[in-house]
């Protein structure tokens, strides 16, 4: 089998860096401080010299499109900016919230793409890296729910260009207005089914298989977790990234490669 060559190669396992879900929002300037915060202190520490910073995916609650100005979206594209300019590389996956970030918007030809404002590199989902010698499989892990048909089929229609150049077609305070709608929505679903819908094991191994990787890292159940177990005789690992949230339960972290592969380890049923 052909598998993807890596998007990039690291040296060490404490040289890359791994976040996702701060489902960042100007509604929430004390979510936003929390995470920049969190950030930077990573970013400044000297004891890691980190050189990748790898973000999987939902880094806003909603994105409407490039044209629309957010004021965390600049803090963070700040933050991107000054790290790129200490040398470090930086890496956006979209997630199911931001999925449109990046594509182009009738009527502002010559608009940067978002990932240029934070010296940025858009990956695919998913995409695979090289870590310390090893492959490591990345993803913001939507794919793997494939148990969600209709949160499936929503997924395959809102990536088809035609319709994103439809949405992306309608007034900025209107897409706006679609995307508070679409967010309640969605909480009273989550509401209502407890959770969000885990990954399918089987769909686990075979995204694995696809990409010759034994190692995996992705978000958006969160169902921070680092699970282990054996498939056609390898050992298998799949590290789950945190959410976040500030206020009387802050929760959220952002870990090198080194200490998410480190964690007490929770088995996975065989598939
Ligand atoms: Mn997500």
């Amino acid at each position: 089998m052909h598998h993807p060559p890596p998007v990039i190669r690291i040296a060490r396992a404490d040289q890359a860096l791994f976040i996702s879900d701060m489902h960042l929002d100007d509604h929430d300037p004390a979510l936003c401080a929390h995470v920049l915060q969190a950030l930077e202190s990573r970013l400044d520490d000297g004891r890691h010299p980190v050189q990748a910073l790898f973000l999987l995916g939902d880094l806003f609650e909603y994105w409407v499109g490039d044209d629309v100005a957010s004021d965390c979206a600049t803090r963070l594209t700040e933050l991107l900016q000054a790290f790129a300019a200490s040398g470090g590389r930086n890496f956006i996956m979209h997630g199911n919230r931001d999925f449109l970030m990046d594509v182009p918007v009738p009527g502002h030809t010559g608009l940067m793409p978002f990932s240029h404002h934070c010296a940025s590199t858009l990956l695919a989902d998913p995409s695979v890296i090289e870590v310390a010698g090893e492959r490591v499989l990345l993803s913001h892990g939507d794919l793997l729910c494939t148990d969600d048909k209709p949160y499936q089929a929503w997924r395959t229609q809102c990536r088809q260009p035609a319709w994103q150049q439809a949405l992306l077609g309608k007034p900025a305070a209107e897409r706006v207005a679609m995307a508070q709608m679409l967010r309640q929505q969605s909480h009273q679903q989550q509401a209502m089914m407890g959770l969000l819908t885990d990954v399918n094991q089987d769909a686990v191994n075979r995204m694995m298989d696809e990409a010759g990787c034994d190692r995996m890292i992705h978000g958006h159940t969160h169902r921070p977790a680092l699970h282990g177990w054996t498939h056609d005789g390898r050992q298998r690992q799949r590290w789950v990234l945190s959410d976040w949230a500030a206020g009387e339960a802050p929760r959220g972290a952002v870990m090198t490669l080194a200490e998410g592969f480190a964690q007490p380890e929770t088995t996975a049923p065989a598939a």
